[in-house]
């Protein structure tokens, strides 16, 4: 980028003295080297809570899903009668729908989302199907991922507002 279209890009947009070296991976305000290497990505404070809320508000759906999950997948075996193997093989794929669910939506190609309606059930049917065959498999590593990220952003809130310099 030309350096005149950005004429207060030169300094960090938190340390006015100091020179910006990086900007913010979400809203491209200058930063200087301490601020970078705050976050990793770089982030300014503001977009790093941003950040913080929606990726614990994601994990925290997830593992309420997987509550509801378990509980529509007891009420099913119940009202089908099913044996107490086969009822708890059906408690489990549902409890773990959640994240085959969450693993199918970060590799599904934003082309999908333009569907029309009949489009949508399709796509949601058939991805429901997949979650359920897939949880199972997913849902241990999915939940170190979730555990390991919520930990992350705890840490990262530590540092929010926190002057490094
Ligand atoms: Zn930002
Ligand atoms: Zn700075």
């Amino acid at each position: 980028m030309p350096e005149n279209t950005r004429p207060y890009a030169a300094h960090c947009a938190n340390h006015p003295d100091f020179d910006s070296m990086d900007s913010c991976s979400d809203c491209g305000k200058p930063l200087c080297r301490y601020c970078a290497n705050k976050f990793y990505p770089p982030l300014c404070d503001v977009c790093a809570t941003a950040r913080i809320g929606s990726e614990c508000s994601r994990s925290y759906k997830s593992l309420w899903m997987m509550v509801i999950g378990c509980i529509v997948g007891i009420g099913l075996a119940l009202s089908l009668k099913l044996s107490p193997s086969s009822a708890v093989l059906l408690t489990l794929i549902f409890t773990c729908v959640p994240w085959g669910w969450r693993t199918l939506t970060a590799i599904t190609p934003a082309v999908f989302l333009v569907l029309p309606l009949v489009g949508w059930l399709f796509y949601f049917a058939s991805k429901f199907l997949l979650a359920s065959l897939i949880g199972i498999f997913v849902t241990p590593y999915q939940l170190i991922k979730a555990a390991k990220g919520l930990h992350h952003m705890k840490n990262m809130e530590s540092l929010v507002g926190r002057d490094i310099v």
